[in-house]
């Protein structure tokens, strides 16, 4: 019985151990399951979430495939402008600036109908470019263009009209005078207002326009009144430099015609001047003549009062011949009549003739006459008794208005200038007033001072030396300081090269 007892018992005990561990594995079990549960949720989300994530990812794809299109498609519409408006920046009048427009810019730009126009001189809008419309539609638009109130009072700018921007009211009207479902009008605008349109329209089929082909069409617009304006502006240029050039040919012809007229009226003061002297010399000598037979008393004793007189008459008879010798010169080299003997001479030689001639002078007041020739400019070509005459009057003219114990001084310069030797004779002498100078080289003028008024002159000794030196396609001038001095500077040809050219006007001596 006992056994039996603690057999039962041991099942019984193994029955309650066999319970509890069922009891601890439900347990366990349960919270692994509850786990499993909740991590099966995370899951869950997180799969929503990423499936989100890839839905937000294709549709950011998908836009920015359609912007990168919009903005290839951009990028060729402004290609294909940039290439029209170098092309019509070229253009020099306004039909050329809309032949230069090629239709296929607008196959660029994806547009089948098109009309471009613009005010003629007249003020009448002409078609300047049409693409897509039988010229009757075109002609039926521009005049019902007219019509249209709101056309006409566009706004100055760039502001434009499109089938995405206009109110349905005008939306509408264009699209039935158009007969394109999408569309974009621009006005052209110039400094004189609104001066015509640029219309682009599509049909139905075709994608509606965007806000970039509206800017397009806008800087198109804008292009083509910028180059009319420029057009414009050239001609304006243009006609103004035409206008010139006729005004300075009518100019130069009058200036011809005047220097022609002095010339004529020249030749004559010299051919005047030449007769006059003529007769006036024939007399004159007669008159030295005369007085010097009564002088010599061949017709008999004179007193010695008639003696001075006559002297003196002597004396104003040299100064005339004088004078009339010079006139009579002065008006054959002027007309061309004295002719140069032109020769290379060594310009020391010269210089050494006339200061022996002057040498009396010289001494006479103690003057200090200083000569520098450079050794490199030793040879001139020159008639060489004409240009000691010009020496003798510019060193006479020194002399007569230095001082006692002055300085003259000869200088060549050192080198030759085009050919040109640059030579002058200066003096420390009483100088010449400023107001002076422009008439020195004037027949007859003389310097009103007290040598003058005490020493008897011509005021033709610069006139010849100047007529002399532009005979050898030379020039003269002077620069004085009254009470300081004065240098007569001239030039003078060093070959019969430099000579010639110098007849040429453009390679003129400066
Ligand atoms: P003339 O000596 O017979 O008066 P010129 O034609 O030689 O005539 O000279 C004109 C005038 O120029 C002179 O009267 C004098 O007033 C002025 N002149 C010329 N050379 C000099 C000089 N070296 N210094 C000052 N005055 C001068």
């Amino acid at each position: 019985m006992s056994t039996t007892i603690l057999t039962f018992g041991l099942i019984v005990f193994a029955l309650l151990c066999a319970l509890l561990y069922l009891v601890y594995v439900l347990i366990t079990k349960e919270d692994i399951i509850k786990e499993m549960a909740e991590t099966n949720q995370g899951l869950l989300r997180s799969f929503n979430d990423l499936d989100e994530q890839a839905k937000l990812i294709i549709r950011t794809d998908l836009e920015l495939n359609k912007i990168r299109e919009e903005m290839d498609k951009r990028l060729h519409g402004l290609n294909a402008l940039q290439r029209t408006a170098r092309q019509m920046n070229q253009a020099l009048n306004e039909t050329e600036i809309f032949q230069r427009i090629s239709p296929t810019l607008f196959e660029d730009w994806a547009f089948g109908h098109v009309l471009i126009a613009s005010k003629n001189e007249h003020d009448i809008l002409k078609i300047r470019l049409n693409v897509g419309y039988a010229q009757p539609k075109a002609e039926a638009i521009l005049k019902e263009i007219d019509t249209l109130e709101f056309l006409q009072k566009l706004p100055q700018g760039t502001a434009i009209l499109s089938s995405i921007n206009s109110s349905v009211k005008n939306k509408e009207k264009l699209i039935q005078l158009f007969e394109t479902e999408h569309f974009i009008f621009s006005p052209i605008i110039t400094q004189n207002g609104n001066i015509g349109f640029v219309f682009v329209g599509n049909n139905t089929a075709a994608p509606a326009v965007t806000e970039a082909d509206e800017e397009l069409i806008a800087i198109f617009a804008g292009q083509i009144g910028q180059s009319i304006e420029n057009a414009k502006l050239f001609e304006k240029v243009f006609r103004s430099s035409q206008q010139l050039e006729l005004k300075v040919a009518d100019r130069t012809k009058q200036l011809a015609l005047a220097l022609q007229k002095v010339n004529e009226i020249s030749k004559k003061k010299s051919d005047f001047i030449s007769a006059v002297s003529h007769e006036l010399r024939t007399p004159l000598t007669s008159i030295k003549g005369y007085a010097a037979i009564l002088m010599a008393g061949k017709i008999g004793d004179i007193p010695s009062a008639v003696k001075e007189r006559l002297a003196k008459i002597n004396t104003h008879s040299d100064n005339l011949v004088g004078l009339i010798n010079n006139l009579l010169d002065i008006a054959r080299i002027e007309s061309g009549k004295e002719e140069m003997k032109f020769a290379l001479y060594k310009i020391k030689g010269i210089t050494d003739n006339v200061s022996d001639l002057l040498n009396p002078q010289i001494s006479a007041k103690s003057i200090h006459l200083q000569i520098n020739l450079p050794p490199q400019v030793e040879e001139i070509y020159v008639d060489s008794a004409q240009i000691e005459r010009v020496f003798i009057n510019l060193l006479s003219n020194a002399i007569k208005f230095t001082p006692q114990e002055g300085t003259i001084t000869i200088t060549v310069a050192s080198e030759f200038d085009h050919g040109y030797a640059l030579i002058s004779v200066s003096d420390t002498g009483i100088g010449i007033p400023p107001e002076a100078l422009q008439n020195l080289f004037n027949e007859f003028y003389r310097v009103d001072n007290e040598i003058n008024q005490n020493v008897k002159g011509t005021g033709l000794g610069l006139v010849l030396a100047k007529n002399i030196v532009l005979a050898h396609h030379g020039k003269i001038w002077v620069q004085s300081k009254q009470g300081s001095g004065t240098t007569f500077y001239f030039t003078l040809p060093s070959s019969p090269n430099a000579f010639e050219e110098h007849l040429n006007p453009e390679k003129n001596y400066a």
